[in-house]
């Protein structure tokens, strides 16, 4: 049997997190945030204490690195190396070092590999977002999703990704 899959793409800010969840939940379908994988992935490589930019180095802790990731779009968690990174993955650290981690090829290769393998071994339906699904991952999707928002959206959303206090605080300032 062929996994049906909706490969949803987007840039940060979109919402493509917020939609994977509600569409995986209302199809009764699992999803997948390659996104966490990235900063799981970059989480090791700051435990590791190396150059970001020895990209030789970064790609040998990815490949020593395990990643354990929950698809149950009701309740996600991500492990790397046997430790729950499912709050560590947000710090400002792990995001301002994520896209120098995604850059090097060897992550990317090692990462689509392991996406492409969640999707064959999945028994249901499965939404899978980033930013390299549709064209990359799952080239042969039938179902590809481009999600976008207006400029102001994606700038609320990520700031409330940053800090999730910031409407509240703005809110309590006007
Ligand atoms: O979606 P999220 O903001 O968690 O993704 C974190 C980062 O991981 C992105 O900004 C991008 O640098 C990288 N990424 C990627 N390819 C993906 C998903 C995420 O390069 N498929």
């Amino acid at each position: 049997m062929t996994t049906k899959t909706l490969a949803l793409d987007g840039p940060a800010g979109s919402g493509k997190s917020s939609v994977s969840r509600a569409v995986a939940q209302r199809l009764g379908w699992v999803m997948l945030d390659t996104g966490a994988m990235y900063r799981a992935i970059t989480w090791a490589v700051l435990q590791a204490n190396i150059d970001l930019g020895d990209q030789e180095a970064v790609a040998q802790v990815a490949s020593n690195t395990t990643i354990e990731i929950t698809t149950d779009p009701e309740n996600f968690s991500i492990a790397a190396n046997g430790e729950d990174v499912t709050s560590a993955i947000r710090s400002p650290e792990v995001s301002a070092s994520v896209s120098a981690v995604s850059a090097v090829p060897q992550v990317r290769e090692l990462l689509v590999q392991l996406q492409r393998e969640a999707v064959t071994h999945s028994d249901f339906g499965i939404v899978i977002e980033g930013r390299d699904i549709g064209t990359v991952v799952l080239p042969d999707s039938k179902l590809k999703v481009f999600l976008t928002a207006t400029p102001e959206a994606r700038a609320k959303r990520r700031s409330r990704e940053v800090d999730p206090l910031a409407d509240s605080e703005a809110i309590a300032r006007t």
